[in-house]
């Protein structure tokens, strides 16, 4: 089996692909949300919105840390475009308080994620 070392700890493969997946998951539920409301869509994305999906899965893809990736928008580089990162951001704005209501295990997940607090660890969050 494949070990990234991490700050903390060592973080086996299986992780961290749990880890990356859910991202993903997180981010095309955000992109559905938010394209629905806006661009008055119903299952599917419209053009725009299915170019910046692509384009985040991406990065995630061919993200720079090989350990320990923070979720994208607690990134301190952060690897997008400006104009992809401000769609990013509109898309993430509207759809992150949404998602405590419409995906709410998924929505704790990413926080917890993005503070790097584990789920039970509640001094760090
Ligand atoms: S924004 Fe940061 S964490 Fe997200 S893919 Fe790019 S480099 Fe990786
Ligand atoms: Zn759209």
């Amino acid at each position: 089996m494949i070990f990234w070392k991490q700050k903390g700890g060592i973080v086996d493969s299986k992780k961290r692909e749990i880890g990356l997946r859910r991202e993903k998951e997180t981010i095309r539920k955000m992109a559905r949300i938010y394209c629905k409301a806006h661009h008055q869509t119903k299952e599917e994305l419209c053009e725009e919105c299915r170019a910046l999906l692509s384009y985040a899965l991406e990065r995630i893809d061919k993200c720079p840390y090989q350990e320990g990736k923070p979720v994208c928008s607690a990134c301190p580089i952060h690897c997008y475009t400006p104009a992809m990162r401000e769609k990013i951001r509109q898309v993430m704005r509207y759809a992150g308080p949404r998602m405590l209501l419409r995906h709410p295990i998924l929505a704790v997940l990413h926080l917890l994620q993005s503070t790097g607090a584990k789920p039970g660890d509640r001094k760090k969050i």
